[in-house]
């Protein structure tokens, strides 16, 4: 090697040397970030954090369709001024009685199991109802197959109302037997993440027990000062059909009569009748002159504490 050519490659593999030394530097780092970064995806809870604020209004309903039937009207309300609404679903609501009328039969999961086997007509739709000669898409509809398909219906009118899913929570208590123990823990957990925001449900003076709970629970929540901000609000079936009055009542209507157009489309929800891909109008099949009412008069009932 000329002298010449030798002096001038030193710097070269110095600086070579130098490369190779940062690029392994370099790797090392970006390995350290990298387990950093999957560390802490792995920590990372797979819910949204909930972030406390006063901006924050919860809803409890009760089964799919209370969330439409009852606190429709405020929930659009909250929505339109701009509040962060969450939706905790109770309850899917599969022990409901509309399940043997879809399926047009009872069965051994019926509430009344002795009467398996006996059909049971559609009143609704006047005709006993065939699963499998209409090709349902679940076929005969068993209690849990009812519940995730009730489900979709309640998720349907979620989005009509414009909640995006990561605010909605779907809980499994039982219907028609809501134990204060299992409606507290849920409740208490909500009042602990986010401790300035507002709770939303039934009242303690509902006709229906399950409504009635959540009210009575959320009423202790308070009075332990572990709610801060709770309202109450009177299920459409105890007002306008059982007509309890409950003094000191207030009439909540919508703010901008237009959004009757957002509350028909989450009460359509609930009336979609396409066996064939799942959707069995359950919650009209359950209550269709509360719908009813509640399209011709959009308001619900606010009871005082
Ligand atoms: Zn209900």
């Amino acid at each position: 090697m000329k002298k010449w050519l030798f002096i001038l490659s030193i710097p070269l593999v110095a600086a070579g040397l130098v490369v190779a030394v940062m690029s392994m530097h370099k790797y090392k780092t970006y390995g350290e970030q990298a387990a950093a970064t999957r560390a802490m995806e792995a920590v990372k809870p797979a819910a949204p954090k909930p972030v406390p604020s006063k901006n924050v209004v919860i809803y409890f309903s009760p089964h799919a369709d209370d969330e439409v039937l009852t606190m429709g009207v405020p929930l659009i309300n909250d929505i339109r001024a701009g509040k962060e609404v969450y939706l905790v679903l109770m309850s899917p609501g599969s022990h409901s009685f509309a399940r043997e009328r879809i399926n047009g039969a009872y069965d051994i999961e019926s509430n009344r199991a002795e009467l398996a086997g006996k059909k049971l007509k559609d009143n609704l739709y006047k005709s006993y109802h065939d699963p499998y000669k209409e090709h349902y898409k679940d076929g005969w509809l068993t209690r849990k197959e009812f519940g995730d398909a009730r489900l979709r219906e309640f998720y349907l009118a979620a989005a009509a109302f414009g909640i995006p899913k990561d605010r909605i929570r779907v809980y499994n208590v039982v219907n028609d037997n809501f134990l204060y123990s299992q409606v507290r823990a849920i409740m208490a957990s909500y009042a602990k993440k986010f401790p300035d925001a507002t709770f939303k449900t039934m009242s303690r003076y509902d006709v229906h027990p399950d409504h009635a709970m959540c009210g009575r629970v959320m009423d202790d929540l308070f009075r332990e000062h572990i709610v801060k901000h709770w309202v109450a609000y009177l299920s459409i079936t105890t007002d306008r059909i059982m007509k309890v009055k409950v003094p000191g009542s207030q009439m909540v209507v919508l703010r901008n009569p237009a959004d009757k157009a957002i509350l028909l489309r989450a009460c359509k929800a609930y009336n979609i009748w396409k066996p064939t891909e799942g959707l069995y109008a359950i919650g009209y099949h359950s209550v269709p002159i509360e719908f009813d009412m509640l399209m011709k008069k959009p308001y619900t009932k606010k009871v005082p504490l």
